[in-house]
This record gives C-alpha cells, sequence and structure tokens, in this order.
C-alpha cells in the first residue's frame, strides 16, 4: 500500500520535470487515476493520499466500487467504452464526466435519459487518432462534425477531447497522435460553437505521459505506473467483443 504512495510522489515529479521542460505550470495538469481492476481499498489509499480524480472503464466496475468509496470525496470520470445499455447505470454512480463520448446515437440515448432525470452530464469527445482498428473513437476527419451535433443536445456539456496514443516505443509516432488532438481542439474553439468549450486535452498515460504534456494534455490517465501492472491485457477492456 506504501508503494502507492510512493509512486505518485514519482508520477507528481515526472509531471513537474515534464512540465518545467515544456515550459508549463504543473497546475494545468490534473492526473486522472485509470482505477480499472483496481480494489476500492487501493483506491482509497491514492485518494486518502491527496489525490481527487479517478477514471473506471466498466460500469460494471464502477457499481461494485460506489458504495466502497462513497464516503471518500473524489470526482469520478468514465473513460472505457459505453454501451447505450449501461447509460441509466452509469448515472447511477455519479459519474462527472464520461470522457469517451464518440459516436451520436450514443449521444441522443445519453441526452434523452439525462433530460428525463433532469440532470446534465459533462463530456469529451474520444477520437481515434492512432487509426488502430482495435481503439474506439470518432476519426479524426468526422470529429468536428460530431462536436457540432453534440452542442446541439443541451443537456450534455462538451468539456474537450480524449485520446489514446499509438502504443509504440517511437515517441515521434506517439507525439503525432497527441499532436493531431491537439490540432482538432485548436480548429474546434476557432469555431467557437455555443455550448462547447475545448479547454481540457485528455491524453497521456504511464508510458507516455511526458510526451502528452509536451505537447498540452491537461488531464492524464495514469493507472500501472501507481497500481502496478494489471492482470488482464487492456485488449479485455478496449474490445467490442468483450464489453
Ligand atoms: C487503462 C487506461 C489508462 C491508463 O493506462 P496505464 O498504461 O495503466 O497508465 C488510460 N486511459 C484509458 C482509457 C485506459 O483504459
Amino acid at each position: 500500500m506504501d508503494e502507492i504512495v510512493t509512486n505518485l510522489q514519482q508520477i507528481l515529479k515526472r509531471i513537474e520535470v515534464s512540465c518545467n521542460r515544456a515550459g508549463r505550470n504543473p497546475e494545468e495538469v490534473k492526473l486522472l487515476l485509470a482505477t480499472k481492476t483496481v480494489p476500492a481499498e487501493r483506491i482509497k489509499v491514492a485518494l486518502n493520499a491527496g489525490q481527487t480524480l479517478i477514471g473506471e472503464n466498466k460500469v460494471q466496475e464502477l457499481k461494485e466500487k460506489f458504495e466502497a468509496l462513497k464516503e471518500t470525496p473524489h470526482t469520478k470520470h468514465f473513460i472505457g467504452h459505453l454501451q447505450s445499455n449501461k447509460i441509466k447505470d452509469i448515472l447511477k454512480c455519479n459519474v462527472a464526466c464520461i470522457q469517451s463520448l464518440d459516436r451520436f446515437d450514443l449521444a441522443e440515448k445519453l441526452h434523452q435519459r439525462l433530460q428525463a432525470e433532469g440532470k446534465t452530464i459533462e463530456v469529451f469527445i474520444q477520437v481515434n487518432t492512432s487509426d488502430e482498428e482495435s481503439k474506439f473513437g470518432a476519426s479524426p476527419e468526422s470529429t468536428i462534425e460530431l462536436v457540432k451535433q453534440v452542442a446541439q443536445l443541451e443537456a450534455l456539456k462538451v468539456k474537450g477531447l480524449m485520446t489514446i496514443g499509438l502504443f509504440s516505443y517511437e515517441t515521434e509516432k506517439v507525439r503525432a497522435c497527441f499532436r493531431l488532438l491537439k490540432s482538432i481542439q485548436q480548429q474546434i474553439i476557432g469555431l467557437k460553437i455555443s455550448n462547447v468549450e475545448m479547454n481540457e486535452l485528455s491524453m497521456g498515460m504511464s508510458g507516455d505521459m511526458e510526451t502528452a504534456i509536451e505537447e498540452g494534455a491537461t488531464i492524464i490517465r495514469v493507472g500501472t505506473a501507481v497500481f502496478g501492472q494489471r492482470i488482464y491485457p487492456d485488449s479485455y477492456y478496449w474490445n467490442e467483443s468483450k464489453g
């Protein structure tokens, strides 16, 4: 358990170092703890050490940990692939933001449900910047149109974009994904779409957070570097057929 606290200190240091290198203020970069497969007790250790933002990938896990984490103050984002038949469940779990909105039919269903409940929710549009079949996300070419459409749904508050970078040891290829996300963000800002804010760029994970920070990330999503290696391969979380 102490390991989690030590790991957190190291990550905060990494954020600081890369911000310094990029000429950014470390306060511009929020740390989101990617807590898939991590039991509530371990998440609590991180929250008690001062962390406030967590992200879950699966509605099932969200539900399982909801009660256990209720008394510990934190903000929850959803960062996994969302099926429309899970919308009701997700809204019961106090999720502040869905970072993985990637298609209009899902947005519409979400909107209907929110209106029925008299609620609103923050969303990021997930963009598939690496052009990998295995990853979810709107294509870069269709993202602006999707943002315009989602902007019409007043219960959805668009706050930014999210991407998962290419898994590669070639830093420059990974960097290209993050640059692409940033450039789409800039184009959207230029369009001044009403009901759309574009301040957030959620990009960068344990292996590529430095590159993402250099390219303008405002939220990095870190799992392994805090909680250790997961038993399940990530394809378990990212693959529709296993969803
Ligand atoms: C698991 C996950 C992360 C964190 O990945 P690590 O490599 O463990 O830091 C970030 N984003 C998403 C969408 C994830 O599913």
